[in-house]
């Protein structure tokens, strides 16, 4: 049971799983080791039977540490799940989730505009297995449901997805994938436990690229996925033991310093996003802008039902779809600086060429994410590059 003085995510941040201070030290200590040792056979023999804290023994560091213990309490309790693990990048909680679902003959069914290595991963290697797919646009919940067949073993959802921000409806979803056995996983990077918790909706397996938000100092590469204790404790006798792809203790730890400011990041993240919003729907240069928080989003009622907030990924469609000049904006660019990933300090710019469905051509977006610089310096610096999309 959690210790009900950790009621909301600001104080299980700070305190869960750090009941117990080796030496009184506040910090929790990196347990730097790969293995563990015991005082008699019978210790060693029992440490195998149980995987729950608080009774759990530990044996390896493949399968778990305390160090990882203490970040995985708390992603746990922040998703209101009853257990959770940390790996070593998101795509390794993708992919041991993902697997943990189908066997051969296996169907799943995928939103469009998920993150580009958990669709290849489901579109080029997965058919090796045997497994197949359908990818949809994840709009309307008939056409999920419509795109299920009787072998349909897994619906991967990504709402908000972090390229146009589109949404899928957690509850209906779940009621369906439950009526029919069919396990459900959503990737809630984008919002973060703060913002969005599909288990409350019912979705089965919750996932984290713990490499941006939730560490959110782009100093750490980490996953995490949340469930229920009777789906991990299949996911650490299988994908977890036999994959492999443990997060290592100092990334864990980095982890648990980087989540303590979540709670304010996050805060920074919803003003920031709203406020770019704001500033480039007024830019003559932008055809649309894409953004999770826009009072005129066309799913404005599910992410209102959703989500406690939107954070500060956000794209847009340039009016020139000239390539040179897209290219020349991206170098203008003083303070937002041209890379992948996001959920840093550090506010980011990446041009993408994408074409979700629904679009009949494909289309330069511009994604920007907003990090924890002065707002009006950031729109300083989007001004003067945005002279290279009018010339
Ligand atoms: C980055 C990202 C991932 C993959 O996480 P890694 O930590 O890079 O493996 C998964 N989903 C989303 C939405 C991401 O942005």
């Amino acid at each position: 049971m959690p210790d009900r003085t950790y009621q909301h995510p600001e104080t299980i941040i700070q305190h869960l799983g750090e009941e117990v201070k080796p030496h009184g030290a506040v910090v929790p200590p990196i347990y730097q080791n790969s293995l563990f040792v015991f005082d008699d056979t019978f210790q060693f023999e029992t440490s195998f039977q149980v995987q729950e804290p608080p009774d759990r023994r530990h044996n390896y560091s493949r399968i778990s540490n305390p160090t990882l213990d203490v970040a995985e309490a708390k992603i746990a309790a922040l998703e209101g799940m009853e257990a959770a693990k940390v790996f070593g990048s998101g795509m390794a909680a993708i992919s041991a989730a993902i697997f943990s679902a189908v066997e051969a003959g296996s169907h799943l069914v995928c939103v469009d505009t998920a993150y580009g290595p958990a669709r290849q991963l489901i579109s080029d290697y997965l058919p090796r297995f045997g497994v197949s797919h359908t990818f949809v646009s994840g709009m309307e919940l008939e056409e999920i449901i419509g795109a299920c067949k009787p072998e349909t073993k897994l619906i991967y959802l990504e709402s908000p997805s972090s390229l146009i921000f589109q949404a899928q409806d957690f509850e209906g979803v779940a009621k369906f994938a439950k009526e029919k056995g069919i396990v459900t996983a959503a990737d809630n990077s984008y919002s973060s436990p703060m913002f969005q918790t599909p288990g409350e909706f019912g979705i089965d397996m919750i996932l984290h690229s713990a490499t941006k938000y939730l560490a959110g100092h782009s100093d750490v590469v980490a996953g995490a996925l949340a469930c229920s204790w009777e789906r991990m404790n299949k996911l650490m006798n299988d994908e977890i033991a036999l994959f492999g792809g443990a997060l290592a203790p100092f990334p864990a730890w980095l982890l648990i310093r980087g989540m303590r400011t979540l709670p304010l990041r996050m805060k920074h993240a919803q003003e920031a996003g709203n406020r770019m919003f704001e500033w480039l729907t007024k830019r003559p240069e932008v055809d649309m802008v894409f953004h999770a928080g826009a009072p005129d989003h066309p799913m404005r009622c599910l992410i209102e039902k959703q989500m406690r907030g939107t954070s500060s990924l956000l794209s847009f469609l340039p009016k020139c779809q000239d390539e040179a000049k897209l290219r020349r904006f991206s170098d203008a660019l003083n303070i937002f600086q041209l890379g992948v990933s996001w959920g840093g300090f550090e506010s980011l710019c990446v041009p993408l060429k994408v074409k979700p469905m629904g679009w009949s051509e494909e289309r330069y977006i511009i994604r920007l994410y907003i990090g924890l610089e002065n707002a009006e310096d950031l729109e300083r610096d989007l001004d003067q590059a945005m002279a290279e999309l009018r010339s």
